[in-house]
């Protein structure tokens, strides 16, 4: 592992010998520090800057190969926590606990580890593709900072440090990182009171992590209520770093869930909105309920958070309203109220809600109740829109998206392709092998697709073995190699029925936007041009010249 020819390795080598060149002259200050200290001085105005040095030595020391440095630092840091919160005088006992804790630094700074058994041992995540996201990192020890921008770079993770929260609060406002890593401690205030008011002033809703030397309940805690993704603790694990960043950055390619809030009162209404955003969710707040209609129709939420009684109508009154109308039959109401008696809340769900919280609701059950019930919402929506045999886009589905495609195009003036897609001779290949191989071809065709189009590229099941492909972006040469290159490997697929091998072609019509200028004429151009290859031959592309 140990491996000096290794640039990453060499170079975090590099940061572990500036962290020891610097020490001695860390230390210096603390001592420095240290000696300016008087019996009767306020104890939190003084001891500010002695307390910033050494928890700077707490969180790197380890990283960086000193550990009993870090255990030292830890056993100060304490003493002069439990003197700050005392808030008293200093006296010349607090003086003598300091110097004899600080003495214990000193001496540890000048044992490094055994190189062998370090922390700072890298272990270099395997690559995971060669698209990098890009983390800040606000951390104003930089020889850390740097360490760890290092670890992670392989597994796919571009860091930018900031090394105060000035700094990070200017660079946030036009860019937006994939998750962001947030030391607790900085020179110019703490990590998360600087997230909880970005999240507020700014609907901050990335995922943060934040970093801390200390494992306290209090400080755990104060991360959580800003809505922190996770808390990890220095020394720093970097697998579960990477990890953590790994699953946030996940999570946060799921589309925000969208929640409205129908509640009268101002101060509950904030709280469930604050709540709600700080675990990454959009939501709007409707206070007088003869309003919600013009609101649902703009915001269109998944899940409704419903007041039960507020003046007007009631909440089981207006859910009632709302599930008398198709388009809001099956949105998940999630009731709120101090309602505790069973028969009343029987009531509220056989006119229609879904869930009935009760007022005081804790903040992680409000957020899993809310993320729950969106998340059954989506997937029994996805069911609506797609094909149960190959999981694709039904046809008014990929029509739908068709149009709306078509409408960025032209908005963006950027070009587009249409290729509609039928399989040769399918009835025979039913006819011959059967109905459960004809459904594995088109599940094989699927995959291919599937693999080789964007993500970003719209796929539909059209009709029985006809598919649908909208190529965003995409002029006709590039769309043209592509499906050709699908058409020739589909072609070379080994298909097998009862036990027989045999192959399987298809024909492709394509048109493309700006040539045809409608969602309507794309579709016909490349109908037309699909049955032109067929009339050619089958198994080649066509191309409609508009
Ligand atoms: P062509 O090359 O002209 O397109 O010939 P074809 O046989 O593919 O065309 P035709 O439209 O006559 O037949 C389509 C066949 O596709 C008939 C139908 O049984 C089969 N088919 C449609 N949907 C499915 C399906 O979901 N599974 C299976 N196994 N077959 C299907
Ligand atoms: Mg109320
Ligand atoms: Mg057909
Ligand atoms: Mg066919």
């Amino acid at each position: 592992m140990n491996n000096e020819n290794d640039p990453i390795i060499a170079q975090l080598h590099v940061l572990r010998a500036s962290f020891a060149e610097q020490l001695p002259e860390k230390i210096q200050e603390i001592e420095t520090c240290l000696g300016e200290l008087r019996v009767g001085d306020a104890a939190p105005d003084a001891l500010k800057t002695l307390h910033f040095l050494i928890h700077k030595l707490t969180g790197s020391g380890a990283t960086f190969g000193f550990s009993a440095l870090s255990t030292a630092a830890r056993a100060l840091e304490s003493t002069l926590m439990a003197i700050i919160n005392g808030k008293a005088k200093l006296t010349a006992v607090h003086l003598k606990s300091l110097s004899e804790d600080a003495a214990l630094v000193k001496h540890a700074a000048m044992f490094p580890d055994a190189e062998k058994d370090t922390a700072h041992t890298p272990i270099i995540p395997i690559q995971s593709g060669p698209i990098t996201q890009s983390i800040f990192m606000v951390e104003d020890d930089e020889l850390f900072a740097k360490d760890v921008a290092l670890k992670i770079g392989p597994s796919g993770y571009t860091v930018r440090c900031f090394s105060n929260l000035t700094s990070f609060r200017e660079a946030i406002k036009d860019a937006q990182p994939a998750a962001i890593i947030m030391d607790m401690m900085l020179p110019d205030g703490n990590g998360a009171d600087a997230i909880a008011d970005l999240r507020e002033t700014n609907n901050l809703s990335l995922p943060v992590i934040f970093l801390s030397s200390h494992g306290d309940l209090s400080v755990r805690l104060k991360a959580v209520q800003c809505g922190g993704y996770a808390y990890l603790t220095k020394p720093l694990d970097i697998n579960a770093l990477v990890d953590t960043l790994d699953k946030a950055t996940l999570q946060q390619k799921v589309k925000p869930y969208r929640v409205l809030i129908v509640e009268d009162s101002q101060a509950l209404a904030m709280l469930y909105s604050h709540t709600l955003k700080a675990a990454g969710m959009i939501t709007e707040t409707v206070m007088d309920p003869m309003n919600i209609m013009a609101t649902l129709a703009s915001f269109v939420p998944e899940l409704i958070l419903m007041d039960v009684y507020m003046p007007g109508c009631t909440g089981l009154e207006l859910a009632t309203v709302l599930r008398q109308q198709e388009k809001y039959v099956s949105v998940p109401i999630v009731f709120l109220s101090g309602e505790t008696d069973l028969n009343k809340q029987l009531g509220a769900m056989q006119l229609g809600g879904d869930d009935f919280l009760v007022k005081p609701i804790q903040p992680d059950h409000l957020v899993l109740a809310v993320s729950n019930r969106v998340s059954r919402y989506r997937i029994l929506r996805s069911f609506m829109k797609r094909d149960s045999l190959t999981g694709l886009y039904n046809h008014t589905t990929t029509k739908e998206y068709l149009e709306y495609a078509m409408a960025v195009a032209k908005r963006r003036g950027t070009s587009l392709v249409f290729a509609m897609i039928d399989l040769d001779h399918f009835k025979s290949v039913n006819d011959t092998y059967g109905h459960a191989t004809g459904d594995r071809v088109i599940k094989s065709l699927t995959r291919l697709l599937q693999q080789r189009l964007r993500k970003t590229d719209i796929l539909g099941r059209y009709g029985g073995e006809e598919f649908a492909v909208v190529l965003i972006d995409t002029d006709m040469e590039n769309a043209c190699k592509v499906m050709e290159n699908i058409r020739r490997d589909f072609s070379q697929i080994r298909q097998e029925g009862n036990g027989v091998g045999f192959t399987s072609t298809f024909s492709c019509g394509i048109s493309a936007f700006p040539a045809y200028d409608s969602a309507v004429a794309l579709n016909d151009a490349a109908d037309k041009a699909m049955y032109d290859a067929k009339h050619r031959g089958r198994n080649r592309i066509a191309i409609a010249n508009g």
